[in-house]
């Protein structure tokens, strides 16, 4: 018997529209990957009456009850005493949630508001999720033949929270238990991979496997179900090896890897350095690269080199090439990229140029067009990316610029073909 879901989502700032509600899509996807029927949606703001009327609905047409929200230390944050009321229990304190809660401010080195131990009243009774991403632990308990998980709000939280914490405990709805595996995909748009991948998604039943898009990569994920973990693994594995030889190095990386996280891997391994040379994407690289703890191992530094007069200066670009081409072309790309080899004393560098939009350029290339150069003692190589279409605009072709600077580097350092037909 498949069980039916309801997501019930808190806060008032949903209900005025300054969030969109992307926990309850993120969610709906992962549970409908697990086999389970979302049913509902929910809304309700901030307010105990509406809440408490919100989940006695849920609790009268859902087995499963799970809540975003409202599990922070801020008054409004109710959503823990309502729920446990409409269920008939009481909260009690968790001392090692409080011990967890001081030792994240700890770590981050700032000073513990007192009323953040707020957070460790939970449901009596209950399981902990713990909470690796933030302060707030979410909960789960099983009552009066209903079965409720409560996450926190923000979407960083949540959906990790979700996937470590919740789903094990979600196995207990069905017999065995729930495994998935991530496989990342750089090159190809979802509908590409889609059709490459349609024989096996039509295919397979356990495990299934379920492309979701993301900011220009591909998530691949294959969820198996079986008595036990071994068991889950042995179905998967086989999967696995076959959509690797549909999509071959396609395929970046695994689980929570990032295309920047695979490039700074890659570079330690290999003790060599990078450096950037961003126009059109005014410094996303280099922030990327830094994002990464322990980034300083590999990469130098970054020029954002916006205007032609500091390609020209820092750069060394010929101001000949310039004047002749514009920006925005292949040659300038390249001399932007050897520059930067150059002027940061890096072993690799990567230079983007191209038209963010919302406009074209004053030569007339159209928006979208941007040109990703890698640049090496070995050689230099170009991609001309064409990112027009893009809905999102501006900032959908600066990040899928960067994505394509990384990934050429991902595949340098792995020796594959650096500019292949995709
Ligand atoms: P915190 O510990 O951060 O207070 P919380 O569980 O109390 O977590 P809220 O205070 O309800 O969560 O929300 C925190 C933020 O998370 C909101 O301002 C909003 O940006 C985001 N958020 C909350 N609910 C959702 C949702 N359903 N979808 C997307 N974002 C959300
Ligand atoms: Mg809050």
């Amino acid at each position: 018997m498949s069980h039916s879901v309801e997501l019930l989502a808190v806060g008032t700032e949903l209900l005025l529209g300054s969030v969109a509600n992307t926990d309850a899509q993120l969610l709906s996807r992962e549970l409908s990957g697990l086999g389970l029927n979302v049913y509902y949606h929910s809304v309700v703001g901030d307010n105990p009456d509406r809440l408490a009327q919100a989940v006695e609905l849920a609790k009268s047409r859902a087995d499963v009850l799970v809540t975003t929200g409202g599990l922070g230390p801020t008054c409004d944050d109710l959503t823990k005493r309502v729920v446990a009321q409409a269920f008939g229990r009481q909260l009690a304190y968790h001392p090692a949630c409080a011990e967890a809660i001081r030792a994240y401010f700890a770590a981050s080195g700032r000073e513990m508001p007192e009323n953040n131990l707020q957070q460790a009243w939970l449901p009596e009774g209950c399981q902990v999720l713990e909470n690796h991403w933030g302060t707030a632990p979410g909960c789960a308990f099983h009552s009066q033949g209903r079965w409720v998980v409560m996450l926190p709000g923000p979407p960083g939280e949540c959906l990790p929270m979700f996937r470590e914490q919740a789903v094990p405990w979600l196995a207990q709805l069905s017999e065995g238990v729930i495994r998935s595996r991530t496989l990342r995909v750089f090159g190809w748009g979802e509908s590409q991979v889609e059709s490459l991948l349609r024989p096996q998604m039509d295919r397979l039943t356990n495990p299934t496997l379920a492309p979701y898009a993301k900011q220009g990569e591909v998530e691949l994920r294959i969820t198996a179900k079986a008595e036990d973990g071994q068991a889950a693994q042995a179905l998967i594995a086989p999967v696995e090896r076959e959509v690797r030889s549909v999509l071959g190095d396609l395929v970046y990386g695994t689980e929570e890897n990032s295309l920047e996280r695979v490039v700074l891997e890659g570079l330690k391994d290999q003790g060599l350095t990078l450096g950037t040379a961003e126009s059109c994407t005014g410094g996303l690289l280099a922030k990327r690269m830094t994002d990464l703890p322990g980034a300083a191992a590999a990469f130098r530094g970054g020029v954002v080199s916006y205007v032609n007069e500091v390609k020209r200066q820092v750069l060394g670009v010929p101001q000949a090439l310039l004047d002749e081409q514009g920006a925005v072309c292949e040659e300038v790309a390249r001399a932007m990229a050897q520059g930067a080899r150059r002027v940061l004393g890096c072993d690799l560098a990567v230079a983007t140029t191209g038209v963010a939009g919302p406009d074209s350029d004053e030569w007339g290339n159209p928006v979208g067009l941007v040109y990703v150069a890698l640049a090496a003692q070995s050689g230099c190589w170009v991609r001309k990316l064409n990112l027009a279409g893009a809905r999102e605009g501006r900032d959908r072709v600066r990040t899928l610029a960067a994505s394509h600077g990384l990934d050429m580097v991902r595949r340098w350092l792995a020796g594959l073909e650096i500019v292949p037909e995709l």
